[in-house]
């Protein structure tokens, strides 16, 4: 499956996962785009942002309270497990755009949540934050200090955590072998984290049955779905 760059993942010492919407769809968790990208006839991409939460908090609480529920009862799948398992013998970081926690819970102990996380929750007003896993029991839900709490995700148009960010461009700037898992690479600036491990003179290595703008800049792109592709990758890396 990964013919001449085998040797050199065998070689790398330092391994960086990219990972965006796709590599969850295998344990039932829907991505923004094809036919996934609807929910009761709403575009999810435009549901991502500050302004729908701004003018219906009701219906984007609504969404998210699914959403929730959803990735509460999922499971991490084999592609997770592959890449937390890999961690008995290369360094290996997660860069994820997800924010359904499925990393953490597959093992995976370095995640970097470039886009927050669903479980979480903070105050428009006040700073408050914290980890709900329960139902609430109104929408919108209201922080002690009686303004709206929001999930503690960045929505499209918001800036990314700093300190994850930066974090995350050294992990990218600094390993061997960089694998893009099931993300379109249509989201900035987590799209830009290939760019930072190619000038490094790092291997390249795509996941996804789809083509994506950055196609053309990996050194091999293996078309099949991350549960499929990452056990393999996994083993191709056992001494
Ligand atoms: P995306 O929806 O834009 O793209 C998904 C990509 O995954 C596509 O390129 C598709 O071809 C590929 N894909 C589909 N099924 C796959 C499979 N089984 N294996 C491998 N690849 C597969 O997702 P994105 O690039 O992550 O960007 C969308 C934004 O939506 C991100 O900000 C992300 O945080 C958010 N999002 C997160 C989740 C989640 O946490 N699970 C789910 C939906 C959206």
């Amino acid at each position: 499956m990964f013919g001449r760059v085998a040797d050199r993942m065998a070689r790398a010492r330092t391994v960086v996962f990219v990972t965006g919407a796709g590599i969850s769809q295998e344990s039932g968790i829907p991505t923004f785009r094809g036919k996934d990208g609807l929910w009761r006839k709403h575009d999810a991409m435009k549901l991502a942002t500050i302004g729908a939460f701004y003018e219906d908090p009701e219906l984007v609480w609504e969404w998210y309270e699914e959403r929730r529920r959803n990735i509460l009862a999922a499971r991490p799948n084999e592609g997770h497990l592959a890449i937390a398992g890999l961690e008995k013998s290369r360094r290996v970081h997660v860069l994820t755009q997800n924010i359904d926690g499925l990393h953490q819970r597959a093992g995976s102990t370095s995640v970097y949540e470039l886009h927050g996380s669903i479980i979480r929750i903070r105050c428009t007003a006040c700073g408050f934050k914290d980890t709900v896993t329960a139902g609430f029991s109104r929408l919108p839900p209201l922080c002690r200090c009686g303004k709206v709490l929001r999930p503690d995700v960045v929505w499209f148009g918001e800036q990314l955590p700093q300190d994850v960010w930066r974090a995350a461009i050294g992990h990218a700037s600094s390993c061997d072998l960089m694998v893009v898992v099931g993300t379109s690479l249509a989201v900035s600036p987590a799209n830009l984290l290939p760019a930072y491990a190619k000038k490094n003179g790092a291997t390249l290595v795509e996941v996804n049955p789809e083509e994506t703008p950055m196609s053309g800049m990996m050194d091999l792109s293996v078309r099949s779905s991350a549960a499929e592709a990452l056990p393999a990758l996994a083993a191709a890396f056992s001494p």
